[in-house]
């Protein structure tokens, strides 16, 4: 586990986040809103407390509702389109982790929605995979 904290900003340099929260969980997602969202095979997101996390500039988002029903609401910068992170409905934020400046301390836990993975879009490594969401315990 890496205690360093995480920063990381968008691509312009109009908006920057940093955390001192470690990490909760960290996933690749193939969901397709992912894919739509981001524009890519699938997303590689880690999840931190909403509460530590601190933002720097303006970003926009978009709101649109999950398959657990509940709003996700993803945020962007408004200049360069670079996809930043996430607000759940759980309280936590999903940072986009090709935006944080520490990319290699990234350390995914597992694969979500493998039912909607593209054939091409195989990630080295045997992580847990889970059709869709992991059960919750
Ligand atoms: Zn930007
Ligand atoms: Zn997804």
């Amino acid at each position: 586990m890496s205690t360093q904290k995480i920063t990381g900003g968008c691509q312009c340099g109009a908006v920057n986040y940093e955390t001192d929260d470690e990490p909760s969980i960290s996933g690749h997602c193939h969901c397709l809103d992912c894919k739509q969202a981001s524009g890519a095979g699938h997303i590689s997101a880690t999840f931190v407390p909403r509460e530590g996390f601190k933002v720097t500039g303006q970003t926009t988002a978009y709101s649109s509702v999950a398959d657990s029903g509940n709003t996700i609401e993803r945020h962007f910068c408004p200049t360069c389109g670079s996809r930043l992170f996430a607000y759940p409905a759980n309280g936590m934020v999903g940072i986009m982790v090709g935006t944080m400046n520490n990319l290699e301390d990234y350390q995914p836990m597992f694969e979500v929605y493998t039912k909607q993975r593209c054939a091409w879009d195989n990630i080295k490594g045997d992580l847990p995979s889970f059709e869709e969401m992991p059960p919750k315990e």
